[in-house]
């Protein structure tokens, strides 16, 4: 299957859900995460009509945006979690930072937009697992950050994100995606900006669209398996 069929597979199925849950696809944002593989994935996914990207390293998507300077109107988020001393440069290479965890993340990411004289959107993402290897902000702190997020002018946060533990069975992805919703229509009534709920991925996207999802995350579903270099020793 090449990359076109599989996006329009992966818009019939996202048009399904949408029904299914009585919701607008238009509704639903899909990003193409493709992380990991090489710049020619996103400039064939660019010419099957994809606009939107997801990368998940700082230092691994500074390296193929050299190569994708033509892409005028291709938007790209960074998913993966960000660290302190890659804030500036994150801040300059993305159009939105959909892992903000913490103030000083934020604060950072802030000053750095500045700098550059623009307004960066961000999501905030939440840990609602126990799990050691998940990265996100604990719920009980997501007031303090939101009211923390309004003396940054420069930032604008435009909803939530989360990633629940994996597991083979989409089903047991749907308590976090709730959770996450909830969350959401609690704050946005104080926030009026939090519109997006950034949750799905390729095997359990139908799930968060049912639960609202406003963009889902996919990569195996469309550029296939993810075959990670040998770690570095
Ligand atoms: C890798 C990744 C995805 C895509 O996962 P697939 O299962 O390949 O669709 C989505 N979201 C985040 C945060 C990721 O790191």
């Amino acid at each position: 299957m090449s990359i076109a069929q599989n996006l329009e597979r992966l818009h019939d199925q996202i048009a399904d859900a949408a029904r299914r849950a009585n919701r607008s696809e238009t509704d639903i944002a899909l990003m193409a995460v493709s992380k990991v593989h090489p710049v020619e994935v996103i400039l064939e996914a660019y010419a099957a009509g994809q606009r939107l990207f997801g990368e998940n390293r700082v230092q691994e998507f500074a390296e193929k945006s050299a190569s994708l300077s033509s892409l005028a109107d291709a938007e790209y988020h960074l998913i993966g979690p960000l660290q302190s001393n890659k804030t500036n440069r994150a801040a300059e290479l993305f159009h939105s930072i959909d892992t903000v965890d913490s103030l000083k993340i934020a604060q950072r990411l802030n000053t750095a937009a500045q700098a550059l004289n623009k307004q960066l959107p961000i999501l905030i993402e939440v840990k609602l697992s126990h799990e050691e290897s998940k990265h996100g902000l604990a719920p009980e702190d997501l007031p303090t950050l939101l009211n923390a997020l309004a003396e940054l002018p420069h930032l604008e946060p435009h909803g939530l994100m989360t990633v629940p533990p994996w597991s083979e069975d989409p089903e047991s992805a749907r308590s976090y995606f709730r959770q996450l919703r909830g969350l959401r229509d609690q704050q946005q009534r104080l926030h009026p900006t939090l519109t997006q709920l950034s949750i799905g991925m390729s095997n359990d996207f139908a799930v968060a669209i049912e639960e609202g999802s406003t963009c889902v995350r996919v990569g195996t579903a469309l550029f296939g398996k993810r075959t990670y270099p040998p770690a570095a020793q």
